[in-house]
C-alpha cells in the first residue's frame, strides 16, 4: 500500500447506513428512489443456469429491474472480465459470451442483444484520472453482465458498456479507483457489481439439503457487516483472515467486484440487501442494493 492510499484509506469516515427492512424486499423502495443519482447494485450472479431456470434470485433480479428508475445506461463491473490494465467496451453492439462450459444447449442460445454505450464508456474513461483506462472493441456482455441484466431488463433497452477488473492489481486499488466513477451516478448510469461475496467451486455441495460450511457463513457475516457498519476496512484488508480468506476466494476474481461497489458507495446512500442466503455450500448470493 503507498502512503497516498494509506492516507486515503485512513480518511474514511464510518457511516451507519439507514437499515430497510431487509425481510420485504417488495416495499423496498416505494417512490423513494428518483434519478438524481442512481442507485449502486452488487449482484451476486452465481450458478450460469439462474438466467434462465426458475430460481429465487432470478425472480428478484425481475423484480429490481421494475422497481428502479430507468437508468439512461448500464456499467457492469463482472468478476468475468480479468485484463491486464482497465479498459472499458466501445462496441455499439455487445455481443453475448458464453464464457463456460458444461451447461445446457438452451443457455448457450441466449442471446441479450442490449445497444452498447459509447458515449458513456467515454465518460467513464474521462472520470479516471488516476490511471489510463483503455478502449476495447473485442470484448461484449459475460455471463456475469447479461444473467443478471437479462433478468432486469429484458427488453435489452438500455444501453450497457463493462469495465473489465485489471486482476495484477489489490482490493484497495480497486476500492481507490471506483471512487473516480463516482460522477456517473448522477448521470443516469446504473453500475452493476457483479460476483460473489463467497466463491469456492472447489467445495460446492451438489445436494440440495446440503447445509453450507462454517466458514462460507463466518465470511458472508463478516461481509453483512462490515456494510451495515459501514466498515471497509476489514473487507479491502481481507487476506489478512488468512484460511478463512482463501477458503472463501480461493482465488479473488468473485470478491473483486465488491470493492468497486464499496469505493463508489455514497455516504447519503442507505442500504438494502438481496438474495442474502448461501447456496451450493460455498457460494453466498448476497447482493446488496445502495440508494
Ligand atoms: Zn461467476
Amino acid at each position: 500500500m503507498n502512503r497516498k492510499s494509506f492516507i486515503k484509506l485512513l480518511t474514511l469516515t464510518p457511516f451507519i447506513g439507514k437499515t430497510m427492512n431487509i425481510n420485504v424486499f417488495e416495499n423496498a423502495f416505494g417512490n423513494k428512489i428518483t434519478s438524481e443519482k442512481m442507485p449502486l447494485l452488487f449482484v451476486g450472479h452465481g450458478n450460469p443456469m439462474y438466467a434462465i431456470s426458475e430460481n429465487k434470485y432470478r425472480t428478484v433480479w425481475q423484480e429490481i429491474g421494475n422497481k428502479l428508475p430507468p437508468p439512461k445506461a448500464i456499467l457492469c463491473i463482472s468478476a468475468h472480465w480479468l485484463t491486464k490494465g482497465t479498459a472499458v467496451t466501445m462496441v455499439p453492439k455487445p455481443k453475448t459470451i458464453h464464457d463456460f462450459g458444461g451447461f445446457p444447449k438452451e443457455l448457450f442460445d441466449v442471446q441479450y442483444p442490449a445497444p452498447g454505450a459509447v458515449d458513456y464508456a467515454k465518460m467513464a474513461i474521462q472520470a479516471v484520472q488516476s490511471i489510463p483506462v483503455h478502449e476495447d472493441f473485442e470484448w461484449g456482455l459475460d455471463h456475469g453482465a447479461w444473467s443478471v441484466l437479462m433478468n432486469m431488463y429484458p427488453k435489452a433497452n438500455v444501453p450497457i458498456f463493462q469495465m473489465s477488473i485489471d486482476y495484477a492489481q489489490s482490493p484497495l486499488y480497486h476500492f481507490n479507483l471506483a471512487k473516480e466513477l463516482a460522477s456517473l451516478r448522477s448521470k443516469g448510469v446504473l453500475i452493476v457489481c457483479s460476483g460473489n461475496v463467497v466463491h469456492n467451486l472447489g467445495q460446492i455441495k451438489w445436494n440440495k439439503d446440503d447445509k453450507p460450511f462454517d466458514w462460507a457463513i463466518d465470511f458472508d457475516n463478516l461481509v453483512k457487516k462490515s456494510i451495515e457498519e459501514n466498515n471497509p476496512i476489514p473487507l479491502i484488508e481481507y487476506q489478512k483472515l488468512g484460511a478463512l480468506a482463501t477458503l472463501a476466494h480461493p482465488t479473488n476474481d468473485h470478491y473483486l467486484p465488491l470493492m468497486y461497489s464499496l469505493g463508489l458507495r455514497d455516504k447519503t446512500d442507505s442500504f438494502q440487501f438481496f438474495n442474502d442466503s448461501l447456496d451450493m455450500g460455498s457460494l453466498s448470493m448476497r447482493s446488496v442494493i445502495f440508494s
